[in-house]
């Protein structure tokens, strides 16, 4: 496989190129050769672990260059949608109540619910969701990520959070994140190539390869995160062990 026809390279952060804990092996060798060759390289991530300010910094120190401009993060997509509808929010989540701190509702009725990963969600916080979405909100949510890696350990995903509030309520999320339609026209905002001189490479199916797909780019999938081979309905353009092999 060469990849040197491709101009654009859009890589998904967890799973692809760190585990949360550490940037895998040769991923920071590739990167540097791209941007020599003067390749455009995107980061595009559903994570909400950690605000876009914690990303950047904690990518950084472990010496991944990754510039501001670089990282398309979900709480951008979602400040986006809440800023075109001068909407308020009540915000399930700590870091993407950091990154969303201007539309934060303070009048005690929010015009949406807006779900990301919320490392103390609890029975408590359930409550609350189900009174905000009685209360007539709209609901919004990053994504049906069902599970995560950190280091080496499997955390519940934002899915997980997202489904509890689903099946209390009886309403359904509108999801803004990979593989949404929302996440894939702010993406193609920043992409400078052609569909065809893109590639994105990722670790799930679900998200990256069928956000790639719908957006007419040539998908890869890296064995370094969830998904380790194609499904019956996704099928990926080539796969490879990891980042180290582009
Ligand atoms: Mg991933």
């Amino acid at each position: 496989m060469k990849f040197e026809k491709f101009k654009t390279f859009i890589f998904d952060l967890d799973g692809t190129i760190w585990n949360l804990e550490g940037i895998f092996p040769g991923v920071i060798e590739v990167v540097e050769r791209l941007r020599e060759e003067k390749k455009q390289i995107l980061f595009v991530t559903n994570n909400t672990f950690f605000s876009r300010k914690e990303l950047i910094e904690k990518i950084n120190e472990l010496g991944l260059k990754l510039g501001e401009n670089e990282l398309i993060s979900v709480s951008q997509v979602i400040n986006e949608y809440l800023k075109l509808k001068n909407a308020s929010a009540f915000v399930i989540g700590e870091s993407l109540s950091e990154d969303l701190a201007e539309r934060i509702d303070k009048k005690g009725k929010p015009d949406f619910l807006v779900v990301g990963y919320e490392k103390k969600f609890n029975i408590e916080k359930l409550r609350e969701a189900y009174e905000i979405l009685k209360n007539g909100a709209k609901f919004l949510a990053s994504s049906y990520e069902k599970i995560f890696i950190k280091g080496n350990e499997v955390f519940p995903g934002t899915g997980a959070i997202v489904k509890a509030i689903e099946h209390m309520s009886g309403k359904k999320a509108t999801i803004l994140g990979k593989p949404s339609d929302y996440m894939l026209s702010f993406l193609n905002m920043f992409v400078s190539s052609p569909m065809k001189e893109t590639v994105l490479i990722g670790d799930e199916l679900e998200s990256d390869i069928l956000l790639g797909k719908k957006a007419g780019y040539y998908t890869i999938l890296v064995k370094t995160g969830i998904d380790k081979e194609a499904s019956k309905k996704i099928k990926p353009d080539f796969i490879i062990d990891s980042v180290s092999m582009i």
